[in-house]
């Protein structure tokens, strides 16, 4: 296996692959992939409720909160979530913290109004704004953040309180990553191809209230409520996405949950993070100490040429996905989940490596 380092899609655990390979011409024994079969079916509705019931359990079976399963990615809920949420007269109010909250705040303002409540612009996002005293205006509707900002390796370890103005969290690419307190969060969304299973499925995870009404004007498809009325099987939906997202929860429960997860994704953090801390200023990690991220670690070269020579050297080595998003350039190693310890490792000693031969 090729030792995994992309953004996103990126890596599935091999044995999540495997069992969803031994099962991908015959169900279960039922003469069908899971594939071809109705999604009004017993087979499939079953693969749909395990898997919205696993995610809740997960979270430590949260109360009131419902989970959905939407298509058109992240992306799309930058548009509906202010379409369902955000009313005449209200702001909805943006943490500025990078490229992807940058993003849905973009979106949201095609919609209606918003603020930013807090931001990290003056530091070019490499370090999160304080959101101990967020001083809300009175007219919020909800509160967006971005937990993990994929591109620039910021992550927030702790979230904000909101009172009783919804905090509706993107965790596109650190869901499940570690345990998570829901009692602070009332919708919280990712696109599934990161820590969840393959493209193709939006993972939504949302206070029932908050999803139970949506506006009449917009059209069915657009609303929360249609979605939560039918059990996410309004229209067809991402059967095969759906199945392997069970099949990775299945793969978290056999980790220990998110305690086992989240102690994995640390050991494999701090490896890369302490290789970079203690190469003399040969590496350097490009958010602030604090704000750094445990499933995007950013760092940069002296050099752009010299940056170009390692994403050259490692591509030669087997390692896939190492250059930095094109917008913030330099280097990025994407440890989400699924990739083993062993890559990290791997990484960190082809980093010594480039070091002593161009140090
Ligand atoms: N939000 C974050 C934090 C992301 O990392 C991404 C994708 O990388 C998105 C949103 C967009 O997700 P999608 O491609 O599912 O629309």
């Amino acid at each position: 296996r090729a030792y995994n380092f992309n953004a996103g899609p990126a890596a599935l655990p091999l044995e999540v692959l495997e069992r969803a390979q031994k099962e991908f011409v015959d169900y279960q024994n039922t003469g069908m992939s899971i594939m071809e079969m109705s999604h009004r079916g017993a087979v499939y509705e079953k693969v749909h409720s395990e898997a919205q019931d696993r995610l809740l359990s997960l979270l430590g079976n949260p109360e009131g909160y419902k989970v959905l399963f939407l298509q058109g990615g992240a992306s799309t809920q930058f548009a509906m979530i202010p379409m369902n949420l955000l009313s005449e007269g209200k702001t909805a109010g943006f943490v500025a913290t990078g490229s992807w909250a940058s993003k849905a705040l973009s979106e949201a303002k095609l919609v209606g109004d918003t603020t930013v409540v807090a931001s990290s612009e003056e530091d070019k996002y490499m370090k999160l704004p304080d959101l101990s005293q967020l001083d809300l205006p009175a007219n919020t509707a909800y509160v967006h953040i971005t937990s993990n900002e994929t591109i620039e390796g910021v992550q927030f370890s702790k979230f904000p309180d909101t009172g009783d103005i919804p905090l509706v969290v993107d965790m596109s690419s650190d869901i499940l990553s570690r345990p998570l307190d829901m009692s602070k969060l009332d919708m919280v969304y990712a696109g599934a191809q990161k820590n969840l299973g393959p493209s193709g499925v939006t993972v939504i995870i949302a206070k029932e209230e908050l999803i139970n009404e949506s506006p009449k004007h917009i059209p069915s498809i657009f609303r929360y409520s249609t979605h939560a009325k039918n059990n996410s099987l309004y229209n067809t939906p991402p059967a095969f996405s759906i199945y392997m997202v069970n099949e990775v929860l299945k793969w978290i429960e056999e980790k220990g949950g998110l305690e086992g997860i989240q102690r994995e994704n640390e050991a494999k953090a701090t490896l890369i993070y302490d290789a970079i801390d203690n190469s003399n200023g040969f590496y350097k990690g490009a958010a602030e100490l604090e704000s750094r991220s445990i499933m995007n670690v950013t760092f940069r070269l002296a050099s752009e040429e010299l940056e170009k020579a390692f994403v050259k050297a490692s591509e030669e080595a087997g390692f896939i996905g190492l250059k930095g998003h094109r917008s913030v350039g330099g280097l990025r190693a994407s440890i989400y989940n699924a990739v083993p310890y062993e890559s990290c490792n791997a990484l960190v000693e082809f980093m010594k490596e480039f070091q002593s031969k161009n140090g």
